[in-house]
């Protein structure tokens, strides 16, 4: 499928985590951004490559400043990343498409939502998230549970703690695979498994790589929660 793509600037560039950075960009002005939280976009990367393009989930909450943000993983043996971590810097453009998916909040949250990933899968969920407190929308809880390797790749760790302080109704739970510390460790699915056992009307949103969402997608299945109630974005 063809694309439209403008050149928008990188205004910033800051590491979160080894390995992982955020991406800062500015759309040109003639161009009105307007995004739902848990949209991607599209870079068409100047890469010696079949395929050109590769999506990045919106990490930032819809806002009117057209900059959006994007949290993206190395992946040493790919094509695409290993430009934008060694080529891309603040001030270079980058050929982006308008915001595209359809993995996006459900129009009814008054229920306890499950945001469920590991690594920068926190991306769509960080703007959700965010764009749930900001226009005040109704529901009963939130609970983010986030996979990632040890302390160190806790993506966006303070905001989440800050978050969670500040309001009652939301819960944020890390899990390190290849880490002790005071928290949970192991995988994500113990984690859900142990807490929605009961079944409720709850409502699950899920992103990452597949076989992750596969497992969890098995899971909640077996919990007897039906397919209406999950909702998921893979990566690969
Ligand atoms: C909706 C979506 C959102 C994503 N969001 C994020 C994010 O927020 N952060 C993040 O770190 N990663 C994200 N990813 C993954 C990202 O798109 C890249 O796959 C990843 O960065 C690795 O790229 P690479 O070029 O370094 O690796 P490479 O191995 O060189 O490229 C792998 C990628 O190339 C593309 N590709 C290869 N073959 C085909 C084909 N036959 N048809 C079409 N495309 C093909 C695909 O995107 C594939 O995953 C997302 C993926 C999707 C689909």
């Amino acid at each position: 499928m063809a694309y439209s793509y403008y050149d928008c600037e990188v205004i910033d560039i800051k590491e979160e985590a080894p390995g992982v950075k955020r991406f800062f960009l500015k759309y040109p002005n003639e161009v009105e951004l307007r995004f739902d939280a848990g949209q991607f976009v599209m870079f068409d990367l100047p890469i010696d490559a079949k395929y050109t393009n590769r999506s990045y989930s919106i990490a930032s909450a819809p806002s009117e400043d057209n900059v959006l943000e994007l949290v993206i993983v190395i992946n040493p043996q790919g094509l695409g990343t290993p430009h934008l971590f060694e080529n891309v810097q603040v001030g270079s453009i980058l050929k982006t498409s308008i915001p595209l998916g359809k993995f996006k909040l459900d129009e009814d949250l008054n229920r306890h939502i499950c945001f469920i990933c590991t690594g920068t899968g926190i991306a769509p969920f960080r703007s959700m998230i965010f764009d749930i407190f900001n226009k005040k929308r109704i529901f009963q809880q939130i609970t983010l549970i986030f996979g990632v390797r040890t302390q160190k790749d806790i993506l966006y760790r303070k905001e989440f703690e800050e978050l969670e302080k500040s309001e009652n109704n939301f819960k944020f739970i890390p899990v390190l695979s290849r880490e002790k510390w005071e928290g949970k460790t192991g995988y994500v699915h113990d984690v859900y498994l142990d807490l929605f056992k009961e079944p409720g009307n709850h409502l699950f949103y899920l992103c990452g790589w597949a076989n992750m969402l596969k497992e969890a997608r098995e899971n909640l299945k077996e919990m007897v929660y039906d397919r209406k109630q999950i909702r998921f974005e893979s990566y690969d």
